[in-house]
């Protein structure tokens, strides 16, 4: 479909067998040296699709600017602005987790895989959006080859398949979150069981949970990090991760180790966790560039507060699915249209009119 400058061809290992000083990383533990390398990969697709879609921008702005339709200039509608303000959104999102990410491991943490994998998810599928978007704004131009972003979209398209399917890495993104959240949780399990010696695990936590039950939630610690102008956008992710760690605890106890089989859900939570770094990133930047007064520091606040508030609506609405009876009780459903379709291997239903 795309990528042709990149040769891709299947290699088949059978009956294969590999002198012992060519074994890397020790037999046994080939999958572990696979993995790091895609870690590898992973981070640099951040910076990589941030510079496709500046460019896609550009491309689509200079479109807007100069055509006319009934009357007026195409950027002058609010269809068109919107989708230029949410193209940039998205761009400044994808930018600021790449530098993020970078700037994680610059500061020596090993340990950056789980924002690697975020940052692969959001920005393939924030330079696909932004090229889809983008070639509608161009209209029927945008679909001719001369204007060159057919061969972007096609290009793209592989970036949500490789270095990891993005579905099989958000399973990734939730279950080691979860990790952490059930070696917390268990902690939690022995202090019920000896709650005379455990005290102080136990009034913590029914603390916290009184509170987020009265919506007070645990008080927006991220306040004193981030520039005044933004404190609000601050206590919308302070109130995302509490909710989060609530709904994670309720799906650990429902269903225990059975969680890793539950991907309706699973997915979901995977969204939360990406919409939370999202956030984490462009309040970081932005703070920077307030400090420091750059020149785009105001526009790059607009763009954080309306980022910040509409991840926050998507947060509340997938940690909402995770509980809604309907919705639990569509997923099941949904588990049966698969099986149906897959049982006939085309869809079910046949024509309306009997031919
Ligand atoms: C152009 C190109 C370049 C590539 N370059 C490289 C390379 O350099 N090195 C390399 O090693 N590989 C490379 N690949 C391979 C690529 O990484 C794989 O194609 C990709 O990881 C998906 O694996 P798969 O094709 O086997 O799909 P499958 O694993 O068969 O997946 C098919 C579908 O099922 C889903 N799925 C699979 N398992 C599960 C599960 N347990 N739960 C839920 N959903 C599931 C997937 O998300 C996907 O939607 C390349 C592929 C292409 C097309």
């Amino acid at each position: 479909m795309g990528i042709k400058c990149s040769n891709t061809a299947e290699v088949y290992f059978e009956n294969t067998p590999i002198p012992l000083e060519n074994v890397i990383g020790g037999i046994g533990n080939g999958f572990k040296v696979a993995m790091a390398i895609l870690n590898n990969g992973r981070f640099g697709m951040g910076a990589a699709l941030s510079g496709t879609m500046r460019t896609v921008i550009t491309k689509a702005t200079e479109h807007a600017t100069q055509r006319v339709q009934f009357g007026s200039r195409i950027d002058s509608y609010g269809a068109i602005q919107e989708k230029l303000a949410r193209m940039s959104m998205i761009h400044y999102a994808t930018e600021s987790m790449a530098y993020m990410v970078s700037g994680t491991m610059d500061r020596g943490y090993d340990d950056y895989q789980l924002e690697a994998a975020i940052s692969k998810i959001f920005a393939s599928e924030a330079a696909w959006y932004v090229t889809d978007e983008g070639i509608q704004v161009l209209g029927g131009n945008g679909y001719m080859k001369s204007l060159g972003l057919e061969k972007v979209m096609r290009d793209l398209r592989i970036f949500r398949i490789f270095e990891g399917t993005n579905d099989i890495l958000r399973l990734f993104v939730a279950l080691t979150g979860i990790q952490y959240a059930g070696g917390h949780l268990k902690e939690l399990q022995k202090a019920v069981k000896d709650p005379i010696s455990n005290f102080g695990v136990l009034l913590d936590q029914v603390s916290k949970r009184a509170k987020g039950g009265l919506g007070i939630g645990p008080g927006n610690s991220l306040a004193d990090k981030v520039h005044a102008n933004l404190v609000d956008s601050a206590g919308q992710v302070c109130t995302g991760v509490d909710m989060f760690g609530g709904a994670v605890e309720k799906l650990l106890i429902k269903h225990g180790k059975g969680i890793i089989n539950e991907q309706f859900l699973l997915s979901r939570l995977a969204d939360v966790t990406i919409d939370l770094y999202s956030m984490t990133c462009v309040l970081s930047r932005c703070s920077k560039s307030l400090n420091e007064g750059l020149e785009s520091a105001h526009h790059e606040e607009m763009m954080t507060k309306v980022w910040c508030n509409e991840a926050f609506e998507r947060i509340n609405r997938n940690l909402n699915m995770l509980k809604n009876p309907t919705n639990l009780e569509n997923f099941k459903i949904m588990a049966k249209i698969s099986e149906g379709v897959c049982e006939r291997v085309s869809p079910v239903q046949g024509n309306p009119l009997g031919v």
